[in-house]
């Protein structure tokens, strides 16, 4: 009888840490490779509606592409209709910054730096900016949110899981 009770204790407990590991798990398995931001320009209807104008405008929708064929066309155009969440103009400054998204809702290319880019980093750093909208801050080299730009175009799993990350924490 003993060894019975015993028994059913240990497996109690075995199940109490089975469920313990389960609700644990998600957060763990994102800590590794994550980097967020405590701001992004996510409304409340969980979108990120742009508008305004760039010279860099091609660049910036095949940004947007990428990012919503990963988080399911969440980044849209600005109609009549929405609420505008960034503001997207270019600046001319002599210094060695691409472009700044500002958490008031300004994402600014600055021409003085992208004119000497190629199509490609062109939309490195498009899809890097429309990152620090969605919440994501700098990661490895690897990474679209690496804070130089690359010729890194798709996003990498560090990328992923911090949108992930961001949205959970956003949601929860
Ligand atoms: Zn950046």
């Amino acid at each position: 009888m003993k060894k019975i009770r015993q028994l059913i204790s240990a497996l109690i407990i075995l199940v109490g840490f089975t469920f313990f590991f389960f609700l644990s798990s998600p957060e763990e398995t994102y800590a590794a490779s994550s980097s967020i931001q405590n701001w992004s320009l996510i409304d409340s209807g969980l979108h990120m509606d742009w508008g305004g104008s760039t010279s860099y405008l091609s660049y910036f929708k095949s940004g947007v592409n990428t990012w919503n064929n990963y988080i399911g066309n969440k980044i849209r155009h600005d109609t009549d209709w929405t609420i505008k969440d960034v503001t997207l103009s270019d600046i001319y400054i002599v210094n060695g910054t691409n472009a700044t998204t500002y958490q008031y809702g300004e994402l600014k290319f600055n021409k003085y730096n992208m004119d000497q880019l190629s199509g490609t980093r062109k939309q490195n750093v498009a899809t890097h900016e429309l990152g620090h909208t969605l919440g994501l801050a700098h990661n490895t080299s690897e990474d679209i949110m690496y804070k130089y730009d690359t010729t890194r175009t798709s996003l990498s799993a560090n990328d992923k899981a911090s949108y992930d990350r961001y949205f959970y924490v956003i949601t929860h």
